[in-house]
């Protein structure tokens, strides 16, 4: 599994419709300051999931993310980035030997979709289908800028749990945590239940 290619268009400095390729190897992206290189990087962990703005480095509304125009430009209304996986290798749970994942956001309601394959999603959808991959958009499958020094700099439990997800274990943490959340809300269901029975007793 890797990643064959990413389509931006109306993604923060990508006005224009623009398709970059990867081969199989190692791909670099160079260029003047400010080109555009990390909004790359923000690209793929935006339709891998990211919800934080911050980190995106954009302003403060999910829709700060798409083009804002420029001296020459106007802004554009729409943004939308698809990442395609070769799927050859099934790391992927799913028949298809290429995987289409695709996050679009309108400027006029600030809502994102999501698609995979073209298909719409949910977002979940899209957690399910990365989260046995290792390539969540918290997982080191992406490292950026500053992300040595601050592993150097973490608090020993901040550490720990990336050694949790390099292990794989995260994947098991996060599914039991929402276990026992399903169970405490089975509960509460059950007392309110108890509570209605004894009133007809
Ligand atoms: P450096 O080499 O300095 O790290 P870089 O090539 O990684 O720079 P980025 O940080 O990816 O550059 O891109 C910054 C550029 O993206 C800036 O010119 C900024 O104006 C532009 N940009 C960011 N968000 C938007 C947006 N919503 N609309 C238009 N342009 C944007």
């Amino acid at each position: 599994m890797f990643l064959k290619r990413i389509e931006l268009q109306g993604f923060k400095s990508f006005a224009d419709k623009t398709v970059i390729q990867f081969d199989q190897d190692i791909t670099g992206i160079v260029g003047p300051n400010g080109c555009g290189k990390s909004n790359v990087n923000d690209a793929i962990r935006w339709v891998l999931g990211e919800q934080s703005v911050k980190s995106l480095r954009s302003g403060t509304n999910m829709s700060d993310i798409i083009f804002s125009g420029s001296e020459y430009r106007k802004p554009v209304n729409m943004a939308r980035v698809t990442l395609v996986f070769d799927n050859s290798t099934r790391v992927f749970d799913s028949d298809f030997d290429e995987i289409e994942i695709t996050r679009q956001i309108l400027r006029a309601n600030n809502e994102a979709s999501y698609f995979i394959n073209k298909t719409p999603c949910r977002l979940k959808d899209i957690n399910d289908l990365v989260m046995d991959t290792g390539l969540g958009k918290d997982s080191l499958s992406i490292i950026t800028q500053g992300n040595i020094s601050s592993f150097a700099d973490a608090k020993p439990e901040d550490r720990r749990s990336l050694f949790e997800e390099a292990a794989g274990v995260a994947k098991y943490k996060k599914r039991k945590k929402v276990s026992l959340s399903k169970l405490e809300q089975t509960k509460e269901n059950l007392d309110r239940l108890q509570d209605i029975l004894d009133e007809l007793e």
